[in-house]
């Protein structure tokens, strides 16, 4: 076999099968999607990825979130390898670490404080564990289908996580006042936090913002209580608000968990936090080989200046709103039945009496065939760089793909 013939996606996915558990784990095993999908990428650039054989897709996922301004930026790459060619994981942080704590507690209002690790679930676990830290209590309010990571606490799956892992969680549904107050009233004396996602997003389920009522409830109940508001940012973070994606509706958290976006593509995640909690932020014992390395943090403070300069979150909803206004109105030609939902920058694309995904499979497999990378059920990402002409090139690939779902 030729390098190259080793490189195809089949003959990846072919040795992997035999060095990898199931050829691949989580989210990203290829094999959740409909059959067609590549698994392996070889190459990224503004708004466009490259599969291992070659073939160019927009893309619509954008790394399942990271990439916010664009694959490969340059001025995020520029301050990356500036901070590379200085050093990267070392004995203890760079100057970065002050620098980018401070830009977090002048852009986002609730926070007094900032702390960093790698991923989503190293920010929303240090969140709960500060908030237990700081009320001395156990339970901890989630809403039923919200996703918070992949560690036996919040993990989606059954395999290898006890009953004691998730002792002390009491589950309410989102955007729900009512169930939301019947679940503090179950935690009694003893709550520690609630803890609510950005927006709802859950796979395969129409998406919605929060209510204001009900984020204003959060707010009052936590008060009252004394337990702490917990905002999951890590999906959202810098695509609805540079503030933090509740002050959309005007609430603002104790601890806010972010990872994903902030970095562009680099690994990190942070914790923000509230006065209230920073006693308890210095209690707690956490840390990780990695978590003070520079580069990520050079990475972040680019890309969140980057993010307030150019109205990144304004170029995204501009996109997000064509792109969704296109669909609408090539699915009603159609004669199709599309629910699309979520913030413009952060839709999922439902079709009506779908329940085993046949017209949202073949959808994203016409798409696909044109050289557009979208998702059937999960949350999807545009990114700052996603332009005019790419949104425009998308639609005549979708028109031609719900042409093909009308005829099903
Ligand atoms: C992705 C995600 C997480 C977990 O982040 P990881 O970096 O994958 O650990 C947590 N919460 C939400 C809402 C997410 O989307």
């Amino acid at each position: 076999m030729d390098q190259k013939a080793a490189n195809t996606d089949l003959a990846l996915r072919t040795r992997a099968t035999r060095v990898i558990p199931g050829g691949m784990w989580g989210h990203q095993n290829a094999a959740r999607l409909p059959k067609g999908y590549p698994q392996y990428f070889s190459r990224a650039e503004g708004c466009r990825t490259w599969d291992a054989d070659g073939r160019e897709y927009i893309d619509f996922i954008c790394g399942w979130g990271p990439t916010i301004l664009g694959y490969n930026d340059v001025d995020v790459e520029a301050a990356a390898a500036d901070q590379r060619a200085r050093g990267d994981a070392m004995n203890g942080p760079s100057e970065r670490l002050v620098e980018l704590a401070e830009l977090l507690v002048e852009t986002v209002p609730h926070a007094d404080w900032a702390m960093f690790s790698k991923n989503g679930t190293d920010a929303t676990t240090a969140c709960v564990t500060i908030a237990r830290a700081g009320t001395g209590r156990r339970k901890v309010l989630v809403a039923r289908g919200a996703y918070h990571g992949a560690i036996p606490w919040c993990t989606p799956s059954v395999a290898g996580v006890t009953e004691e892992d998730r002792a002390h969680l009491i589950q309410y549904d989102y955007n729900d006042a009512a169930s939301l107050e019947a679940a503090v009233d179950q935690a009694g004396n003893d709550l520690a936090a609630i803890l609510v996602s950005a927006f709802k997003h859950d796979l395969g389920k129409e998406h919605a913002l929060p209510t204001r009522a009900f984020a204003t409830r959060a707010r009052a109940l936590a008060d009252l209580t004394g337990a702490a508001l917990i905002v999951d940012d890590v999906r959202a973070g810098f695509r609805l608000h540079m503030g933090g994606s509740w002050e959309l509706v005007g609430v603002r958290p104790d601890l806010a968990a972010w990872s994903k976006a902030i970095a562009n593509g680099y690994a990190l995640a942070a914790v923000t936090g509230n006065d209230r909690f920073r006693e308890a932020a210095t209690k707690i014992f956490t840390t990780g080989s990695f978590w003070t390395a520079a580069v990520s943090m050079a990475a972040a403070v680019a890309t969140i200046e980057k993010l307030k300069k150019t109205g990144g979150i304004d170029t995204m909803v501009a996109m997000g709103q064509r792109l969704r206004d296109g669909i609408d109105r090539q699915a009603s030609r159609h004669g199709l039945a599309v629910r699309q939902s979520g913030p413009v920058q952060m839709p999922v694309i439902l079709f009506d009496d779908d329940a085993d995904r046949r017209l949202g499979n073949a959808f994203c497999l016409e798409l696909l065939a044109r050289g557009v990378y979208m998702h059937p059920t999960h949350t999807m990402f545009l990114c700052a760089a996603h332009t005019v002409a790419d949104i425009d090139q998308t639609l005549a690939a979708s028109d031609e793909a719900l042409a093909t779902v009308a005829r099903l």
